[in-house]
């Protein structure tokens, strides 16, 4: 426990939440401690990632006790992997089953290159990880195709929904990825239909922000219950 909170003092990392699972020491904690495939681990280390950023210390291991995580962490901190490895830990192989993962990103660019880092960590696994494009939206068995995450931005995955070309009912991990910018380009009733239409009642919802206006906390208020938030502060404050 106390190591617990000198690690977290060292790295900025504040929480507040009942029965925060500990920082992670290294990346080597996701095999030892949640038992990680060694795959992931081999990813990590081919991107060159040696240390997992303050964000992914925290924010990992409260989304693999099936926690909900509101997250806040500047803008380049590593918020990606942060949702990305647990979530491709849970879901452990493809599936069949439907859509078990959906991220939205605010913009196209930031759902391709969210799509690309989820490939490169989830390489060797044969998960199927879909970008929504128009292409994918206007094929006629998009239904019928197998993914196990679904990529997309608010306007697409809204008229994908609203035009019943998805089944979200069994997705388990919802991440609103840059929670500050959807609300800044004003895609409130998007995301409103998302988090409906993931009818799933064991969903795992998480929250990723670079700041916290009054706009994200309200919606981590309406959509979550018991989550744990991090909170990484900036190295002079
Ligand atoms: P954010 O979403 O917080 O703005 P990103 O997830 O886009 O940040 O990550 C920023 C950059 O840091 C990316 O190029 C990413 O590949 C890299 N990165 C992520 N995690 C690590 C790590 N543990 N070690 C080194 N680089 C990392
Ligand atoms: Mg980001």
């Amino acid at each position: 426990i106390e190591r617990d909170a000198l690690l977290r003092k060292k790295h900025n990392i504040h929480i507040s939440g009942s029965n925060v699972p500990s920082p992670l020491q290294n990346f080597a904690e996701l095999s030892s401690r949640y038992e990680s495939e060694s795959y992931l681990l081999c990813n990590l280390a081919e991107l060159g990632f040696k240390e997992p950023t303050p964000i992914q210390r925290q924010a990992i291991p409260v989304l693999l006790s099936g926690r909900e995580c509101f997250a806040c962490a500047p803008t380049g901190s590593g918020k990606t992997l942060a949702f990305l490895s647990p979530i491709l830990m849970k879901l452990k192989r493809a599936s069949k089953d439907g859509i078990r993962a959906v991220i939205v990103c605010p913009t196209r660019e930031l759902a391709s290159q969210t799509t690309r880092e989820c490939k490169k960590l989830g390489k060797g696994r044969g998960f199927n990880i879909k970008l929504m494009t128009k292409e994918l939206l206007k094929s006629a068995d998009f239904s019928k195709m197998p993914c196990d995450i679904l990529v997309s931005t608010p306007l697409r995955i809204g008229f994908a929904i609203r035009k019943k070309k998805l089944d979200l009912t069994r997705v388990e991990f919802l991440v609103l990825d840059e929670a500050d910018k959807l609300f800044e380009l004003g895609f409130v009733k998007q995301i409103d239909s998302v988090v409906k239409a993931c009818s799933n009642p064991s969903i795992l919802r998480s929250l990723f922000s670079a700041t916290l206006p009054d706009t994200v906390e309200e919606l981590a208020r309406t959509i979550m219950h018991d989550a744990v938030r991090v909170i990484i502060g900036r190295k002079n404050s």
